[in-house]
């Protein structure tokens, strides 16, 4: 099964364009092979792709805190988790630290439809669904590093979460795209027992790292962060060349064709 960060990894970081990935997509869909969008998009933003890619499997929205899978596509119904701490709860946490501590940011909900295109080059109606949130609060950061680490802390003594994608620090409940996807892979292993299951996942941001060392298989696609990627010995690591979508088609293609061979490194039950 694969795991997928859109922004940067499947999706180009400027254009939001997947059609480069198309041959591994399609060899993917011929396979069977599930494969789940994980990203800091909104649900309402992942039913779009969920459609233009013509997927029919879970899809975990806004940085792990909302997670959807499909009507009985599961034999038993996967643990979805408590709901995360709700958008309005985020936002009050938000602006109470910085309106005391001065920092230099805009929050989505300051920012509106309007400054949410100006800042992310979407088109007005995408804007409106990015703004649709349940359960996390972007926030664009123009402080220093420094100051976002005094925020991520105040945060956390709150027990919220700050994760850095491309262009935004998200504020979210205690949860991550590692959570959603660890649930995700024993309820594939419960549902294929006895089956050698490999899961891979594709991600270019630091808020991708603990759902790329969660997996068999890492893909780190190139990133415009300029932050180093670096996980833990223990899983492989394929670096491909190209970023974005061109980067995925590359290795998702060197994955499948090993798979095809049998070549494909598995660890048994989707460890
Ligand atoms: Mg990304």
């Amino acid at each position: 099964m694969v795991f997928s960060d859109l922004d940067g990894s499947l999706l180009d970081h400027d254009t939001y364009d997947w059609t480069p990935a198309m041959p591994a997509l399609d060899q993917l869909r011929e396979r069977d092979i599930p494969l789940v969008l994980v990203s800091s998009k909104t649900l309402a933003e992942l039913e779009q792709y969920r459609r233009q890619l013509r997927l029919q499997h879970p899809v975990v929205a806004e940085n792990g805190a909302v997670m959807q899978v499909p009507d009985n596509y599961f034999a038993d119904s996967a643990d979805t988790g408590s709901p995360s701490t709700p958008r309005n709860e985020l936002q009050a946490a938000y602006a109470e630290a910085k309106v005391a501590n001065g920092f230099d940011c805009e929050a989505f909900y300051e920012l509106g439809v309007h400054g949410i295109v100006r800042e992310t080059g979407l088109a007005e109606q995408q804007a409106t669904l990015a703004n649709d949130r349940a359960a996390s609060e972007p926030i664009l950061w123009r402080d220093s590093d420094a100051r976002a680490q005094q925020f991520e802390q105040l945060m956390r003594v709150q027990g919220l979460r700050c994760v850095r994608g491309g262009r935004f620090l998200h504020l979210l409940g205690d949860t991550g795209k590692e959570d959603a996807v660890r649930q995700l892979v024993s309820a594939y292993a419960r549902g294929w027992p006895g089956e050698c299951l490999t899961s891979v996942s594709l991600g270019d941001g630091p808020n991708d790292l603990g759902m790329l060392s969660g997996t068999d298989i890492a893909v780190i696609i190139p990133g415009k962060h300029g932050r180093p990627m670096q996980l833990a010995p223990g899983n492989r690591v394929i670096r491909p060349a190209s970023a974005g979508p061109a980067g995925w088609n590359e290795a998702m293609l060197t994955l499948l064709k090993e798979h095809s061979e049998g070549r494909l490194a598995t660890h048994g039950n989707g460890g």
